[in-house]
């Protein structure tokens, strides 16, 4: 199928582009990189009037260090997130994260912008913003806001932006110190969105004590889920007596809404999960303690 009949709009600002949406209304949508929404539009399964393409918007591309954080617009692609030196220095699990998006042609035209706005509960950038409490900036015709990612995945594809706000870039802040982080996720066939995965973020203090952690599961409800009570439990435990197995069941164990379907039962998507985190857990630790 082909998507129906859309006019197509090429703003050059993000200010023209929110109020290009405002002016439009509901039959309008931002286009990033396509990657999701094109099939979508192909399948009727979603229809506009009018598509606003963002490519020609100065100010959505680029990588900037800002302190100990980095800053990412939202019309950066992911292949130019996997080549960025910085992001690869400064925040290792989004640069570990990208290679697992899709195939090379994905990456090559999906953003980083689109795949966050976008929301899929399996996505692995929504993952990572909120293991690691990134800051998500959005811009509508009342002006910008800071939206924090612990607020911002609301439910299955949707978001805390409101209808007429575009995300404009993400912030990821730095974890100095003797930290780990680690992504770890099983798809049936690679490149195809994890049927369950994990990322974990982990800093020691001097006597190899945990503390700070983040575990975030993804692929297991409508949003990513950070396992907040296993990681407060975590805190302050020496490292060499937490165990991993128990960390993967605990981070699973009370999640609700697990999806079901025929590439796998609730339980058999709850247990790939503990497995993927215990994994995620047992290299990330490997690293914050440099064996
Ligand atoms: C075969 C295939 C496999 C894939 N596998 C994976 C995978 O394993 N993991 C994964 O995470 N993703 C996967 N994807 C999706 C891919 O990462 C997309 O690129 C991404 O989800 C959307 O980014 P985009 O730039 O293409 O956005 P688009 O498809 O252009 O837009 C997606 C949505 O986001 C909105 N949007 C885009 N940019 C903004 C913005 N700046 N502000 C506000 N709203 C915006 C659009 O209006 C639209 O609703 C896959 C896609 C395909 C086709």
């Amino acid at each position: 199928m082909k998507p129906a009949a859309f006019d197509y709009h090429v703003p050059e600002t993000a200010e023209a582009a929110v109020n290009l949406l405002a002016e439009l209304g509901e039959e309008a949508k931002f286009i990033a990189g396509g990657q999701s929404l094109v099939p979508m539009l192909a399948l009727r399964l979603a229809v506009f009037e009018h598509l606003i393409d963002l490519r020609a918007v100065t100010g959505l591309r680029g990588i900037e260090v800002r302190g100990d954080a980095v800053w990412i617009g939202a019309s950066t692609t992911h292949a130019q997130v996997g080549r960025s030196e910085e992001v690869r220095r400064r925040i290792p699990l989004l640069a570990r994260a990208t290679p697992l998006i899709g195939h090379f042609q994905i990456r090559n035209r999906g953003t980083i912008g689109g795949a966050i706005a976008h929301a899929d509960a399996a996505g692995e950038y929504p993952a990572v913003a909120l293991a690691l409490d990134a800051d998500l900036e959005a811009l509508s015709p009342r002006g910008r806001r800071v939206i924090a990612a612990t607020d911002f995945f609301t439910g299955m594809w949707s978001t805390a932006l409101a209808a007429d706000e575009l995300l404009t870039g993400i912030v990821f802040p730095g974890w100095p110190g003797r930290s780990g982080f680690a992504i770890e996720e099983f798809a049936r066939r690679s490149g195809d969105f994890a049927l369950a995965g994990a990322v974990i973020a982990v800093r020691l203090d001097a006597d190899s004590r945990i503390d700070r952690c983040a575990i975030v599961v993804f692929g297991l409800g409508p949003t990513p889920v950070r396992a907040t009570a296993t990681e407060a439990e975590l805190l302050g435990c020496a490292v060499s007596e937490v165990d991993a197995e128990e960390v993967g069941r605990s981070a699973t164990a009370d999640l609700e809404s697990i999806p079901a379907d025929l590439h796998g039962s609730a339980e058999y998507r709850r247990r790939v999960g503990s497995v993927m985190t215990t994994r995620a857990w047992l290299r990330a630790v490997r690293e914050a303690r440099n064996d």
